[in-house]
């Protein structure tokens, strides 16, 4: 039994059509109205389950618009459910303002647990778990774009991308020019899919496995990477210390070379540390 005035979350398939709950089919079965970020595209998934639930758009060009209107009918006594056309709405999807906008005022909302690209991906990673960062999808700018991925190296956790087919193999060159070389990949693809893949490995190996085949740079993909700090990868406290003091003062080749001389550590490593340091919060 759906509750009235209520504002339903509910994830749908990254893939696989199976993947819908049991749940999730029954509230879309019985709320008043579905808003999905593309009625066409949806109208496939609910046609599949003979779920004849009357569809309205709500995507990231109508969002502020549809909004008002929905929330009318939220106060009016409605069940209304989110979705988006995969995985879970407001996880790099529309739905962040009718969300924020129900809360203020005071309405219910409930989400399913559900399919979601960031978590299946994470969870057979590999990678460490305890924390991460998840960052969407990078900056189509090269230095915004950099300056992200700098920021998740010097994280020192599990660091997650979205990325589109036709931007991934510059995103890993990116990575290879300005990441530490430490740094340790994990490309996920067509999850759920019949071509699901995990590439694991450093930067040269994910480069590798893309141009193998034109068929390895189609499809959705999920990236994933963890830079030990560079302390944790045997950098002393002591010469990163200096280098932060120097950086004001030395251009970054500079300062790196001169406290790499004296701590006897490797070059590449500092100046490397030196261009994170710089990068603006
Ligand atoms: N809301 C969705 C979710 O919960 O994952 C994400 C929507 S976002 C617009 C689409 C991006 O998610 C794709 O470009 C890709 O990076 C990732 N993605 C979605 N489905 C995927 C899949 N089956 N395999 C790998 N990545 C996927």
């Amino acid at each position: 039994m759906l509750q009235t005035g209520c504002l339903y979350i509910v994830p749908t398939p990254i893939g696989n059509l199976s993947d819908i709950s049991a749940r999730a089919l029954e509230v879309l079965q019985q709320v008043d109205l579905i808003a999905a970020e593309d009625t066409r595209h949806s109208s496939r998934l609910l046609g599949h389950y003979q779920i004849s639930t009357r569809t309205i758009s709500m995507h990231a060009h109508n969002e502020h618009q549809r909004t008002g209107l929905l929330i009318e009918k939220l106060k009016q006594g409605m069940a209304i459910a989110l979705i988006s056309d995969a995985g879970t709405p407001l996880i790099s999807d529309p739905g962040y303002e009718f969300v924020n906008t129900c809360r203020a005022e005071g309405l219910n909302v409930i989400a399913l647990p559900g399919p979601c690209a960031l978590t299946t991906a994470l969870s057979a990673s590999g990678l460490p778990t305890d924390t991460f960062t998840f960052f969407g999808f990078l900056p189509v700018k090269q230095q915004a774009k950099t300056e992200q991925l700098l920021k998740a190296a010097q994280a020192g956790h599990t660091c997650v991308f979205y990325e589109a087919p036709r931007r991934i193999t510059d995103t890993l060159k990116l990575c290879k020019e300005a990441l530490p070389e430490h740094t340790h990949y994990v490309l996920a693809k067509e999850l759920s899919k019949t071509f699901e893949t995990y590439v694991s490995g450093n930067i040269d190996t994910l480069l590798a496995y893309l141009s193998a085949d034109p068929g390895h740079v189609k499809g959705e993909f999920v990236l994933m990477l963890h830079c030990k700090t560079l302390q944790a990868a045997g950098l002393p406290e002591s010469a990163i210390s200096l280098l932060k003091d120097l950086l004001p003062l030395l251009p970054p080749k500079q300062a790196s070379a001169a406290v790499a001389k004296h701590y006897a550590v490797n070059k590449k490593q500092l100046y490397e540390l030196s261009l994170s340091l710089k990068t603006p919060e």
